[in-house]
């Protein structure tokens, strides 16, 4: 999947484009990712710090947490760690207020934690759906809004890289309202996503979700999804408004099926492939950065197509 290794930084500029660009983050440019104990996350940290941007590693778990960064400089890579459980206001809080103080800022997010709780592919449980909803939506916005005043200005442009899913593509919607209010990008607002998310978790509670026109397959993974794809289509918006070197990109990415504990260790592609292509779009060059697209892989698709 992943065609030509982000090993060599010079791999995907020269893909993306015939003229040559030069690497434009440094060892001072600041990337936090989320979840990054294991799976997806962990690559991602790894693939940052290997290409030599200033890596800080987070995880819910301390010990877990430190464990992975250790591996990592057994590898001979520098990472920094701090906990992060972004489902808790505090712990967002503490994060925020130690990454000001120690770094001055970020310039990179990778918003990679999310949860799941699904044994095999076909489980369609939705014991868990508040706390999918809550991580994978709600603490993920929570996160990205408290770090928002943090990203430095940024000749190259600062830059939000949202883990998000297929499976969260607006096709998924079988009800034909709500994919209509969700994919309306002039008039959605914020509570519109708040509301959607809200009236799923209702019919949950109700036991009526069933036939609510809701997504077939990992039915509250998908609508969490669904809900951070709208929120970035629309934080896309907010930031482009802002000033030339204040401008910050947000982008969201699938990475396929892929052999982590997500998926019980069944997939399609390694965790490292995956975190390759991740690496590969936060860091396209200024010129070839989008705003409010989706990936799949890196291939640039609407959020409405597959
Ligand atoms: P994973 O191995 O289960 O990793 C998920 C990570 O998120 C873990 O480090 C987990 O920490 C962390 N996390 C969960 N809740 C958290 C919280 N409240 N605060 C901080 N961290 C939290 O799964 P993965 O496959 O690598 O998933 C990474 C991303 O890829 C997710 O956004 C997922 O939705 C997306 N994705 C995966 C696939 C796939 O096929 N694997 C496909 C499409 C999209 P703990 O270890 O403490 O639980």
């Amino acid at each position: 999947m992943a065609s030509g290794s982000i090993g060599d930084v010079q791999d995907p500029n020269a893909q993306l484009s015939s003229s040559s660009h030069s690497r434009w983050w440094a060892k001072e440019t600041v990337a936090v990712v989320t979840g990054a104990n294991r799976g997806i996350g962990l690559e991602i940290a790894r693939q940052l710090a290997k290409l030599g941007l200033t890596v800080i590693l987070t995880a819910r778990d301390d010990a877990q947490g430190r464990e992975a960064v250790e591996k990592l400089s057994s590898q001979g890579l520098d990472v920094a760690f701090h906990p992060l459980d972004i489902a808790y206001k505090k712990s967002i809080d503490d994060f925020v207020e130690w990454l000001q103080t120690k770094y001055g800022g970020l310039e990179v997010l990778v918003n990679n934690a999310a949860v799941a709780f699904k044994e095999h592919t076909e489980d369609n449980s939705v014991k868990h759906a508040e706390t999918v909803i809550n991580t994978n939506y709600c603490a993920t916005k929570s996160l990205t809004e408290a770090l928002l005043p943090l990203f430095r200005p940024s000749p190259a442009g600062a830059r939000i890289l949202n883990i998000s899913s297929r499976l969260g593509l607006l096709n998924k919607l079988q009800n034909e309202t709500l994919r209509k209010r969700l994919g309306d990008v002039e008039k959605l607002s914020e509570s519109d996503i708040d509301e959607f998310v809200k009236m799923f978790l209702k019919q949950v509670e109700q036991g009526t979700w069933k036939s609510g026109g809701w997504p077939e397959v990992w039915t509250d993974y998908s609508v969490s999804k669904l809900a951070l794809n709208a929120y970035s289509r629309l934080l896309s918006t907010r930031l482009s408004e802002r000033p030339e070197r204040h401008k910050i990109s947000i982008n969201c990415y699938c990475p396929g099926f892929t052999m982590t504990s997500m998926t019980k260790g069944t997939g399609k592609y390694t965790a490292e492939e995956a975190a390759q292509n991740a690496a590969w779009i936060v860091l396209l060059p200024p010129s070839l950065l989008p705003n409010g697209k989706f990936f799949h892989g890196r291939r640039e698709t609407n959020f409405s197509k597959l």
